[in-house]
C-alpha cells in the first residue's frame, strides 16, 4: 500500500519551512521535499530577518537561531555619481531585549529552521526535485512526482513553496510564466572583514548592526536598488534591477555591482575585504497585479512562488513565513473539521491572507511597479537634482543665500519643469495611497 501524507510541501525556504512546521506541530503527517543538498544551500537573501513573522511561528527562536546582528540603524541613500543624500535613523530603542530586525546568513538560517521542522515531526527529503504535480481524472491535485525512482507521492494537499520561478506550478498550468518586467535579478557578494573593523567603520558595538538601502543613478536608469548589510564578520552587498530593464540596457548584473562597489560612498566601507561568495537570484517584484492564483483543488501556493514580495519596503522573507504559516494553519483547521482540501475550502487561506498585513500591503503598493517602470526619470533625475541642490546650499562661496535659493529653483525648473514635478508628485501620491 502506498504511503499517503496529509500534506506535501515543495521547497524548504522560509515559506515552506513555516508551512511544514505549522502543520507538523498541528499533528499532520507532512512530507517536505527540497532539491538542495540541504535546506538553504540554494537560497539567496540580503538578508534582513523580520523577527515578528518568525516569532509567531517559533516564539523562542532567539535561543538558538543563527542570527548575525540586530539592526539599530537604517540608512536610506539617494545616490548620484559622486554623492549620496541620506536619511539615517538610529535609535538606542532598537537595543531592546527582543530586537525587531536581524541580519542573517540564509544558508545557516534555513538549515536551522529545517531542523525545527524535523523536530516538529515532518519528514524532510533533500536532494530531491519535484518534477510535476499529479492530478486525478477531474484535474484535482493529489500528489507529486520527483526525480527519484518510484511512483508518485500522494497527499490531500500540496503546498507549493518552490520560490520565484514557480516551475512546478507552471508545468501544471496553475500559473503563467514569469514576465521579465515583473521580476528583478539581484546579485550579491559577501565581503569578509574583522569584526572590530566593521564595528569601527559603522560606529557599532556588541551585536548592533547597520543596513543601507540605496537608490538612484547607481542602477543606471533602471528600476532597482542596491543594499549593504552588516553581519558579524562580513558585509553583504548587492544590487538588483528589473530583468526587462537589464535586458534592454545591455549591462551585466556584475558590471552593475562593480560600479556600486566603486561608488565613493560605498568603496571605503568595504575596503580591504576578502570576497568569498558571489550569487545571483531572482526576486518577484511585480507586486499584487502579478500574483498568480493562490489556491485550487488540492493545492495552494505561498511565499515567492505566490509573488509575495513588498519591494518598496524590501520585505520578502516575512511575507513568505507569514503566508506559509497561514497556509499551514488553514490546512490544520480544515483537517480538524474533517473538510476536504477543495478550492472552495482552501479559499479560507486567501481570506486569512487578505485579513493579514500580507495582502493589505501588497494591495497598497499595487500601482508602484508600473509607476517606476513607466517613469524611469524618477530614480535618475531626482537624485541628481537633490545632489546639486544640496551642494549649492552647503558650499560657502560668497553667494547670498537668497541667490542660492533662486539658483536651486531655477535649476529645478530647467531640469524637470514645474508642471513635470507637480505631475510626478501627483502620480507618486496616487500610487502610494
Ligand atoms: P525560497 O527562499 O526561494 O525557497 C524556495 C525553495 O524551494 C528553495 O530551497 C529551492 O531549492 C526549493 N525548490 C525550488 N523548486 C523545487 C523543486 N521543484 N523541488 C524541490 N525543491 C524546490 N527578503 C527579506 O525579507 N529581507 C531581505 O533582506 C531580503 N533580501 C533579499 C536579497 C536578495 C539578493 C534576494 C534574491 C532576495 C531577498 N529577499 C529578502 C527576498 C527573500 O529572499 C524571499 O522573499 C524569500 O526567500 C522567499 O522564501 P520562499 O520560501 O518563498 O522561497
Amino acid at each position: 500500500i502506498q504511503e499517503r501524507f496529509d500534506a506535501i510541501v515543495v521547497g524548504a525556504g522560509p515559506s515552506g519551512n513555516a508551512a511544514a512546521y505549522t502543520m507538523a506541530k498541528g499533528g499532520l503527517k507532512v512530507l517536505q521535499i527540497e532539491r538542495g543538498e540541504y535546506p538553504g544551500s540554494k537560497n539567496v537573501q540580503g538578508a534582513i530577518l523580520y523577527a515578528d513573522a518568525l516569532e509567531r511561528i517559533i516564539p523562542d527562536f532567539r535561543e538558538d537561531a543563527p542570527l548575525e546582528r540586530h539592526v539599530i540603524e537604517q540608512r536610506i541613500w539617494v545616490i548620484d555619481d559622486s554623492s549620496h543624500t541620506g536619511m539615517h535613523y538610529r535609535s538606542e530603542d532598537f537595543n531592546e531585549e527582543k530586537p525587531n530586525r536581524y541580519t542573517i546568513i540564509r544558508a545557516q538560517f534555513d538549515r536551522w529552521f529545517s531542523s525545527k521542522v524535523r523536530e516538529a515531526g515532518a519528514i524532510v527529503l533533500c536532494e530531491t526535485t519535484v518534477t510535476e504535480l499529479v492530478k486525478d481524472t477531474k484535474g484535482n491535485v493529489i500528489g507529486v512526482r520527483t526525480d527519484r525512482q518510484g511512483g508518485p507521492l500522494l497527499a490531500d494537499v500540496v503546498v507549493l513553496a518552490e520560490g520565484v520561478n514557480g516551475l512546478v506550478g507552471q508545468r501544471a498550468a496553475l500559473r503563467d510564466e514569469l514576465k521579465p518586467e515583473n521580476v528583478a535579478l539581484a546579485v550579491k557578494e559577501m565581503h569578509f572583514l574583522p569584526q572590530e573593523v566593521i564595528e569601527s567603520r559603522f560606529n557599532l558595538k556588541g551585536d548592533g548592526g547597520v543596513v543601507i538601502e540605496a537608490m538612484g543613478t547607481v542602477t543606471k536608469g533602471m528600476t532597482g536598488t542596491g543594499f549593504l548589510y552588516t553581519n558579524r564578520e562580513s558585509i553583504s552587498i548587492g544590487i538588483g534591477c528589473i530583468v526587462d530593464d537589464i535586458r534592454k540596457s545591455g549591462m551585466t548584473p556584475y558590471n552593475l555591482l562593480d560600479s556600486f562597489k566603486q561608488h565613493p560612498s560605498i568603496a571605503p566601507l568595504i575596503a580591504g575585504s576578502e570576497v568569498k561568495e558571489y550569487v545571483a537570484h531572482l526576486i518577484p517584484e511585480g507586486g499584487f497585479r502579478a500574483m498568480p492564483e493562490t489556491q485550487g483543488n488540492g493545492w495552494l501556493v505561498v511565499g515567492d512562488a505566490a509573488h509575495l514580495v513588498n519591494a518598496v519596503h524590501r520585505e520578502g522573507s516575512n511575507l513568505a513565513m507569514t503566508s506559509g504559516r497561514v497556509a499551514g494553519e488553514t490546512i490544520v483547521w480544515l483537517k480538524r473539521r474533517r473538510e476536504p482540501c477543495t478550492a472552495a475550502n482552501l479559499a479560507e487561506y486567501r481570506k486569512r491572507l487578505e485579513d493579514s498585513f500580507v495582502l493589505k500591503d501588497m494591495r497598497k503598493y499595487r500601482k508602484i511597479p508600473a509607476l517606476l517602470h513607466n517613469n524611469r526619470h524618477l530614480l535618475n533625475l531626482y537624485p541628481r537634482i537633490m545632489s546639486t541642490a544640496a551642494q549649492t546650499w552647503l558650499r560657502v562661496d560668497g553667494k547670498a543665500k537668497k541667490a542660492k535659493e533662486t539658483e536651486i529653483i531655477q535649476r529645478l525648473r530647467t531640469q524637470r519643469g514645474l508642471t513635470g514635478m507637480l505631475a510626478d508628485g501627483w502620480r507618486l501620491a496616487r500610487a502610494w495611497r
